[in-house]
């Protein structure tokens, strides 16, 4: 059996933003110094009837910035450090942990 844990990293597209540059305004950019007039012009030029938005939502993450990908739970555990053979130890530790907690939450009268 195998079990999976999602895994969250920045889009690589748009680095979390969501959104990217409008490709029409990039050729823009590229071809012109950028300023306003020659812009409304240039964008007419091209069959625009009005400017678009400088920003569309990015393809690669829909707009939400993010990229989730399944990653098998071992690896996960891994990558932060808490390797199979670890896991023993942390529970021990934590079990100990807790039980000093319980006696600060609920110290008894000698
Ligand atoms: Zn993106």
């Amino acid at each position: 059996m195998k079990f999976y844990v999602t895994q969250e990293d920045d889009c690589e597209r748009c680095g979390g933003a969501g959104y990217v540059e409008h490709p029409a305004w990039t050729r823009f950019y590229a071809e012109d110094d950028g300023s306003w007039p020659s812009a409304m012009i240039w964008f007419r030029e091209q069959g625009w009837h009005e400017t678009p938005d400088d920003e569309i939502r990015c393809r690669v993450c829909g707009g939400t910035g993010v990229i989730e990908r399944n990653v098998e739970l071992n690896q996960a555990l891994a990558a932060i450090g808490l390797e199979p053979g670890r896991l023993r130890e942390m529970s021990v530790f934590l079990h100990m942990l807790n039980k000093a907690l319980e006696a600060m939450a609920n110290p008894t009268v000698v």
